[in-house]
């Protein structure tokens, strides 16, 4: 530890704090609830292993009550992430306490996270219909059916305003294609409904087209949502990252996390020009939760999702490649894998191999 000490640095270039020359780096961890403590404990353990130069910032999310009565969720949480630009979170469970508002739609606003990336890669040795899907879906996350605009006409007619604006369509379409590009990626494909909705997928697919024009490295495609599923659950090896307005992301990577077997063992990132937030798709498993069974892959695969946003790439591909080799044998498995193995030994068997 002592050797990464030396003079703190307060500005970075890259909006990613570095609190000292060496580069160790400070991240927001928020553990979560149910199982969410069990599988951070496990990451923070795996990047102990792996020496990672990272300086983990615990953040308790319990909303409290202010003099008001009104439950707020705590202020710690945004001056964290204000700082370090960088979070890792667990599951959170629906909160209790009414009246505050979400943990995930108040992060979302407050760092303008625009981007969520869902890489779905199939695991050698964890069986599913397909072995070869390897898909990263990028949804619009601000606006589109999301955007909370609803209203009664008059009785019995309700109206939802889907709200496509050219700003956060550009932003997102760039996006996919300098993640194709930083991630060796060959083709982008713009999901739509442009055929029905003309204005609104029209204007997001014309800005998917504008900035194809000047990404020509990277193949540009364009493709009906339907024919996307259609074709997804037919071929999904013809899919490489795939860009979409919120709603579509929303259902089209659920569909992909399915494919490699479910959101147990897929990663998640939210990216924002203010911040970006890594998390696990999960929920709590309040099932399993305080016995041990909890697999922290998910988690796991987020936080070296993290790395890389970071641009620690060589912790991140060790991390990743003692995960999935660890899968991949069969030997230490969790439950959830068809396994007995607890979530301490998967740990501790990663950990071995970092
Ligand atoms: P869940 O994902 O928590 O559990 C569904 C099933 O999957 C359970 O059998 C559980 O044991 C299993 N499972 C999930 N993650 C696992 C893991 N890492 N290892 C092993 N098994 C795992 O879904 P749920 O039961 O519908 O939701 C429980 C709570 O989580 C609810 O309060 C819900 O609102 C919340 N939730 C939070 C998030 C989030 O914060 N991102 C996402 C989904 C659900």
């Amino acid at each position: 530890i002592f050797r990464h000490f030396s003079k703190p640095i307060l500005n970075s270039k890259d909006g990613v704090q570095r609190l000292y020359s060496s580069g160790i780096q400070r991240v927001t961890m928020i553990p979560g609830d149910g199982i969410g403590p069990e599988i951070s404990a496990a990451v923070k353990q795996i990047f102990a292993a792996a020496d990672a130069p990272l300086d983990w910032e615990d953040v308790d999310v319990t909303p409290v009550k202010g003099p008001d009565g009104k439950f707020r969720l705590p202020q710690a949480v945004f001056d964290s992430m204000a700082k370090t630009k960088v979070g890792l979170k667990g599951p959170l469970a629906t909160p209790i306490g009414k009246g505050h508002q979400s943990l995930n739609l108040a992060l979302r606003k407050a760092f303008s996270l625009y981007a969520n990336v869902r890489p779905c890669k199939s695991i050698e040795g964890y069986k599913t219909p397909y072995d070869d899907v390897d898909i990263v879906t990028i949804r619009e996350n601000t606006e589109g059916e999301y955007s909370g605009i609803e209203h009664t006409i008059v009785d019995g007619v309700v109206q939802s305003i889907k709200l496509i604006t050219e700003e956060a369509s550009m932003r997102v379409a760039e996006y996919a294609f300098e993640y194709a590009r930083n991630n060796d990626r060959s083709t982008v494909t713009a999901v739509h409904k442009a055929n029905i909705m003309r204005m609104s997928d029209g204007l997001f697919l014309k800005c998917c087209r504008d900035v194809a024009q000047k990404n020509k490295d990277i193949k540009f495609r364009e493709m009906y949502l339907d024919t996307v599923c259609l074709n997804m659950v037919q071929d999904p090896s013809e899919f490489d990252v795939l860009v979409m307005p919120n709603l579509y992301g929303d259902i089209l990577s659920d569909l992909c996390a399915g494919l490699i077997g479910g959101l147990g063992v897929t990663p998640s990132g939210n990216i924002g020009s203010e911040g970006a937030i890594f998390e696990s798709v999960h929920g709590t498993a309040p099932d399993i939760a305080g016995q041990d069974k909890a697999n922290p892959t998910a988690l796991l695969l987020s936080a070296v999702m993290m790395l890389r946003h970071m641009k620690l790439n060589d912790h991140a591909r060790r991390i990743e490649k003692s995960c999935l080799e660890v899968i991949r044998e069969g030997n230490h498995l969790t439950a959830d894998l068809g396994g007995n193995t607890t979530c301490s030994q998967f740990t501790t068997e990663i950990c071995r191999r970092v």
